[in-house]
């Protein structure tokens, strides 16, 4: 309980560091990104870890294993926030992480491996509206047009590297892919209300849903609100808002989330019928062929429904993400040791994004959910309880242990 007490202490310490009077907000490269990282690398060296930032900013230590040169496994998440964040999103995965080699060097203990933990600088694409830009660059996968990107004082982000001390043009350096690690683990709360809903201090987490985005617009004809007869009608918004819920009939069958988020009707006014519709349409799920086929379905029934009203349908994708899979004997490690914990390892799908969807091409990834209360996240109101992070501690230990126990 005491190395629980000290996590969530050093998450308040942390959440000291932002550039709001009140409320947190820490963002990528930014004075109080700098202090976050100094602070974190000051408790990794403490915890025996040889420390450094790498090429795109993210503070990393290595704790040495008994085998030399044996690939690591890491433990990672991230270490920015959105703004009026709470305190432990990302932030308690990075500091469960440092307190798990804490107490492996506390005995002198090495495993086969070296562990390190990886303190990502971005993942909530707060200041240039993408996510996941440490963690990609780390996996390998960094786009060079990021460079270009800006946030909303007009930086670039080549310039606000250059103003943090990392020169773009090494930025391949923070790259693993010529030397893999075997495993990434990311504890992470749950930022969701399943495992509250279940009374479940830790759930395993199967697989970070894909995302796919369309936009629809269905067109009608606008008319007087007074003159123009219910049968000879076209109006795109009694359609439109047919499909909304026929979406959500799916969805609910088909093991999946789907979501309209945006819809703006046009004319807009108060005795008009509507003519013209264009709405957002967001669709999860943690496989992707469940996902594709409730959309070919959706699609189906848009189209049917469209043509039935007498109105004219066009539909264009916006986004589409795969599904990030947690390798499968991460997923039984952990669910081993939640049970020889004596908790039930409820198996779950993550809907939100990590920086494990990143990590994911570069090596086989894992992910245990903390319990959040009500599921709150992206808010001060965020909490966890010190019970439930020692659950966790205790678990991504055993973890290390279990995997160490099998590639010995
Ligand atoms: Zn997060």
């Amino acid at each position: 309980m005491a190395a629980a007490r000290r996590i969530m202490a050093r998450c308040d310490a942390l959440a000291e560091l932002s550039d709001l009077a009140t409320g947190i907000r820490r963002v990528y490269l930014s004075a109080e990104h700098r202090l976050a990282n100094k602070r974190v690398g000051a408790w990794m060296r403490e915890a025996g870890m040889a420390v450094w930032q790498d090429a795109a900013g993210s503070i990393c230590g290595r704790y040495a294993g008994s085998v030399e040169d044996a690939p690591a496994l890491v433990v990672g998440s991230h270490l920015d926030t959105v703004p009026n964040a709470g305190r432990y999103d990302g932030i308690l995965g990075v500091l469960l992480g440092i307190a798990a080699v804490e107490a492996l060097n506390g005995q002198a203990r090495r495993l086969p491996f070296p562990v390190e933990v990886v303190g990502f600088g971005e993942e909530e694409g707060v200041r240039f509206g993408t996510t996941l830009i440490t963690s990609r660059a780390f996996a390998g996968t960094w786009d060079a047009n990021w460079l270009t990107l800006r946030d909303a004082a007009d930086v670039d982000l080549a310039a606000a590297m250059k103003g943090f001390g990392l020169p773009p043009e090494a930025i391949a350096d923070a790259s693993r892919a010529a030397n893999p690690p075997f495993a990434y683990l990311e504890p992470h709360i749950e930022q969701g209300p399943v495992l509250e809903n279940r009374n479940l201090p830790l759930g395993v987490v199967n697989a970070i849903v894909g995302c796919r985005r369309f936009l629809a617009r269905v067109d009608g004809a606008a008319g007087h609100a007074g003159t123009m007869p219910m049968r000879l009608r076209r109006d795109a918004l009694a359609g439109a808002a047919e499909a909304v819920t026929r979406l959500e009939a799916l969805a609910r069958r088909r093991d999946a989330v789907a979501t309209v988020g945006q819809l703006d009707c046009r004319p807009g006014a108060v005795n008009v019928v509507p003519g013209t519709v264009e709405f957002s349409v967001d669709v999860r799920a943690g496989d992707d062929a469940r996902r594709d086929a409730l959309v070919a379905e959706f699609e189906a029934e848009l189209t049917g429904l469209c043509a039935a009203r007498n109105l004219v349908l066009s539909w264009r994708e916006t986004h589409d993400a795969s599904a990030a899979q947690c390798a499968p004997w991460l997923q039984a490690a952990f669910s081993d040791v939640l049970r020889e914990l004596g908790t039930e390892p409820l198996s779950l799908d993550s809907g939100a994004g990590h920086d494990a969807m990143a990590v994911a091409e570069l090596c086989d990834v894992g992910m245990l959910f903390i319990r959040c209360a009500d599921g709150v996240s992206h808010h001060p109101d965020e909490s966890v309880t010190a019970t439930d992070v020692a659950w966790a501690l205790a678990a991504l230990q055993r973890t290390l242990e279990h995997i160490a126990q099998m590639r010995t």
